[in-house]
């Protein structure tokens, strides 16, 4: 698995492990079955909007993930949780292709989003990541206005009509649930808003070009509850709109606002389900280690 040259088969240690009477010993005591096992990495899914496929990633002579694979619900939460290093990131920034501009980064398997494959080379990678934004851990707004933090995206685009952007700028604004603080002075800088505000922006410049996809990664790990909570309420609006992954190492905010978690610890998934059964009966032992504190 440590070989870069070397593309393994999905026949990893994972389904290795419902055969091995010492890790058929699941949460509470119950006895895994083979079948729960494979439920384990299986939410039963119907058409996804992105499909993982065995997908792995070297930096350079390290694995970071082995063999993931998974699909994505459309207009769902999906949380990433799993201790530090595990991989949250590196996967999340597969899926708009950010890992690209690392040059050490080789990977294996393919993500295929909607028909396609977001490998594929005819791939318009400003298109895709038009699609698929991102709102990173630590806001990042730019040193411009607020009206053009959110406008700039258009502006790409080319779309420069005053009505179409002030149009635009509003119903993002008011979809980030940040319209009413901030109103009366779009031509402000944005460096001048609270780090919740901020965060909201973001998210706000993020929508503003109307992507299928939202990714988050730790969106709230530098804000207060209140501005936490602010934003987890906002992910909940957006949701009939969007497919929102979120990765998280708060297990109390995965569990408040995704439907989908998984589980990921040293590269590999090991459960992805339902976020309420994954909270309350894992099917793994390590699941079961790790919401419990166990480690981690
Ligand atoms: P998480 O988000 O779960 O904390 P990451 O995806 O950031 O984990 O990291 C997974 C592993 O990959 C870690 O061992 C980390 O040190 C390594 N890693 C992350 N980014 C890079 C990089 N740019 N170059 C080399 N190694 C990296
Ligand atoms: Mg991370």
């Amino acid at each position: 698995m440590t070989d870069p040259n070397v593309t393994t088969t999905g026949d990893t240690e994972l389904q290795g492990d419902t055969v091995d009477g010492s890790a058929l010993m699941g949460a509470a005591g119950a006895v895994t079955t083979p079948q729960d096992a494979d439920a384990a990495l299986d939410p039963g899914i119907e058409d996804p909007i992105l499909t993982i496929e065995n997908l792995s990633l070297w930096y350079g002579d390290t694995i970071a993930l082995k063999e993931i694979s998974m699909g994505i619900p459309a207009r769902q939460i999906t949380a990433f949780i799993g201790p530090s290093g595990c991989g949250k990131s590196t996967l999340l920034r597969c899926i708009n292709r950010l890992n690209d501009l690392i040059d050490s980064v080789r990977i294996t398997g393919d993500i295929r989003f909607e028909d396609g494959s977001i490998y594929d080379p005819a791939v318009d990678i400003n298109l895709l990541r038009k699609r698929i934004g991102m709102v990173f851990q630590k806001s990042n707004p730019f040193p411009k206005s607020i009206y053009e933090n959110i406008a700039y995206g258009l502006r790409i685009q080319g779309v420069n009509r005053k009505s179409v952007l002030d149009d635009a700028v509003e119903k993002s604004l008011r979809n980030a649930a940040l319209w009413d603080e901030v109103k009366d002075r779009l031509s402000d800088t944005a460096l001048g808003l609270s780090g919740g505000q901020q965060q909201r922006l973001c998210i706000a410049r993020a929508i503003a070009v109307e992507p299928d996809v939202v990714l988050f990664d730790e969106p709230c790990s530098a804000l207060d509850p209140i501005a936490t909570a602010k934003i987890e309420e906002l992910m909940q609006g957006l949701k009939s709109q969007y497919t929102q992954i979120i990765v998280t190492h708060n297990m109390q905010q995965a569990s408040r606002v995704s439907d989908l978690t998984a589980f990921l610890y040293l590269g590999e998934l090991v459960e992805y389900g339902a976020t309420d059964q994954l909270f309350i009966k894992p099917r793994k032992q390590q699941t079961e280690d790790y919401i419990t504190g166990r480690f981690g």
